[in-house]
């Protein structure tokens, strides 16, 4: 049957002068019907009609946002109440508004079968005006209160719960299933930042919907919810596909966004413990995600007592720190730059080594990551700066043979704004020539921002001399050999490890080349093997600092071998 939308809306706006009533719809054939339940309800409420069940469905698709309940009559020709409530169930979106049904029937079983079909009241014919207004009152009084909840419960981008739901749901089905077994996972895309700044965040939203829709075809859970870019899930104990599903969650969702490199990271915490807080379960799935942050290719980490255990190590590395920095546990450790062709110690760099008073040394790899993060390492670099500028005076004033000793500068100090300027008035205060203590600058560092370039020019005008760090490890920084400030570059273990093949040879041999030709001096690092040595000799490196001739040493074994002042061999 043609439907025309005209009629019932025409209606309604002569019946309403204002617009802001609650509207109600009313799907009835028989027109005197019709008129009584608008005389009773329209003082309160605004009015649409709709003569049978097809009618009805037309203006519920256009104004369901709009209606507060609907009044159902049973028997109407075209569609009738059954089938109406049988179409609105196949949408989310109708199937929400809630409706009363009128009925003639006195039969009981009529009102069960209606309730089954979610319909929330009834009011019997002939009608009697209180009980209908009581009961629609009733009715949409309800919803709304279910709907309120539901907005502080539901993240309206995705329908997936809050974060306090989740944590309320989680909670109770913990409780209430103890002898089962749960899994706990976050889904956290990353650099969600970058989609928002280079997209606009309607497309991070969309990302987002479609982020939620992949994970629900893809993981099975009981609860789960949004925060930001994360997603958390309960699941069962452990979906056995876990691992080929959510390599298909991140194909379906950039086979629909058109964002080719978004990454996302899981985290699995198998087993959960029942007793514990669900924020503090949730915690133990950003650690797993944490243990594998920076490495490229993993994407998949399941939570285990070691990451708590990293975690507390950590967060009692950083209490430590300041009293440690007081009570002088930090070392430099020196390992030489050894001359390829005289064998002698030419320079050195100053690795720091922490030496608790009561325990183990600790090495860098510990450290240095943590304080990095938390920009404890600026601290860090300026003593071993100063503790370095203390040697290399000490030597000579004795009158002893001094080499450049390079010291490492994270981007922390980098970021440093008074950092020159603090570095020179160190230096003078021990009244070295700049040229004895080097700075090393770490190659991903160098390529990366303004700040970077301005405190590279600054130190160098200054008269320190900067070396480039770690080169061949991290992103492609040719372009940054040609700068003029680096004098030195060091060639990272993993271009020395290619030593042996082909290709790696070929490239090496060029790099050096090339290095040379711009007037750059070239440390091999990490030099273990004689294969080594002979090819790098063969090409002409410069210096090679490896354990090939010595690791980093305490201050008194390096000045044992620089006094000795004897060519270095192959350590044994
Ligand atoms: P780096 O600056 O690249 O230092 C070289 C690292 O390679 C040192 O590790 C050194 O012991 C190691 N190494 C040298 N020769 C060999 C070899 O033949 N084989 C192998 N396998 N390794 C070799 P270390 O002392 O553990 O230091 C690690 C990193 O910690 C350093 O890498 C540097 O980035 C950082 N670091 C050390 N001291 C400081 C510091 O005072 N300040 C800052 N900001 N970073 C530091
Ligand atoms: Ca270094
Ligand atoms: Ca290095």
């Amino acid at each position: 049957m043609e439907f025309s939308i005209e009629a019932p809306l025409a209606t309604e706006i002569t019946r309403n002068a204002i617009n802001t009533k609650r509207k109600i719809l009313i799907v009835e054939d028989n027109f005197i019907n019709q008129e009584i339940l608008t005389t009773i309800l329209e003082d309160k409420y605004g009015i649409l009609t709709a003569e049978n069940g097809l009618v009805g469905l037309e203006l519920l698709k256009k104004h369901y946002k709009d209606i507060s309940l609907i009044i159902l009559d049973v028997y109407m020709p075209v569609c009738n109440g059954y089938e109406f409530l049988e179409k609105i169930k196949e949408n989310y979106l109708l199937s929400q508004v809630p409706i009363i049904v009128t009925t003639a029937s006195e039969d009981p079983q009529d009102e069960i079968s209606f309730l089954q079909m979610g319909v929330y009241d009834f009011v019997t014919k002939p009608y009697n005006a209180e009980i209908v207004r009581v009961r629609v009152d009733h009715a949409i009084s309800l919803k709304e209160t279910i709907a309120n909840l539901s907005a502080v419960e539901n993240d309206s981008l995705t329908n997936m719960y809050t974060m306090e739901a989740f944590n309320y749901k989680v909670q109770q089905i913990l409780s209430m299933n103890s002898e089962k077994r749960f899994a706990l996972m976050l889904a956290d895309i990353q650099d969600f930042k970058l989609v928002n700044d280079t997209f606009g965040e309607e497309i991070g939203d969309h990302v987002l919907v479609e982020a939620a829709k992949a994970y629900r075809k893809y993981i099975s859970f009981y609860a789960a919810a949004r925060k930001g870019d994360k997603f958390y899930f309960l699941c069962d104990k452990l979906d056995k596909n876990i691992e080929a599903n959510v390599k298909s969650i991140c194909k379906e969702i950039n086979d629909n966004i058109m964002i080719r490199t978004l990454n996302i990271k899981y985290g699995v915490y198998c087993d959960v413990d029942p007793s514990l807080s669900v924020s503090i379960l949730c915690d133990r799935l950003d650690m797993a995600i944490d243990s594998i942050k920076n490495s490229y290719n993993e994407y998949l980490a399941f939570y285990d007592e070691s990451m708590r255990e990293k975690r507390l190590s950590d967060q009692r590395m950083e209490a430590d720190f300041g009293p440690a920095l007081e009570n002088g546990e930090f070392y430099p450790w020196y390992q030489p730059k050894v001359d390829l062709q005289t064998g002698k110690i030419i320079a050195a760099e100053a690795l720091v080594r922490w030496i608790p008073e009561m325990g183990k040394m600790v090495s860098p790899g510990m450290f240095i990551p943590l304080f990095e993060c938390n920009g404890q390492i600026a601290d860090l670099d300026e003593y071993i700066f100063t503790q370095v500028c203390c040697f290399q005076k000490q030597r000579l004033e004795a009158g002893k043979q001094v080499v450049p000793i390079s010291v490492n500068l994270s981007r922390n100090s980098i970021y440093r704004h008074d950092i020159v300027k603090r570095y020179c008035e160190i230096v003078e205060e021990y009244a070295l020539p700049l040229k004895m203590i080097p700075l090393e600058i770490t190659e991903s560092a160098t390529t990366e921002s303004k700040v970077v370039q301005r405190f590279i020019t600054k130190a160098n005008e200054a008269g320190f001399e900067i070396h480039m760090d770690d080169f061949g490890s991290g992103y492609s920084s040719i372009s940054m050999l040609t700068s003029s400030v680096f004098k030195v570059v060091k060639f990272d273990k993993s271009l020395i490890d290619q030593i042996g093949t082909e290709k790696g040879e070929i490239v090496m041999k060029y790099m050096l080349g090339a290095s040379h030709a711009i007037g750059l001096k070239v440390v091999a690092e990490g030099v273990e093997k004689q294969e080594q040595i002979d090819f790098l000799k063969a090409v002409g490196c410069d210096a090679i600092q490896g354990y090939y001739y010595s690791p980093p040493q305490c201050q008194s074994v390096f000045e044992q071998m620089l006094d000795a002042d004897k060519p270095l061999g192959p350590k044994a």
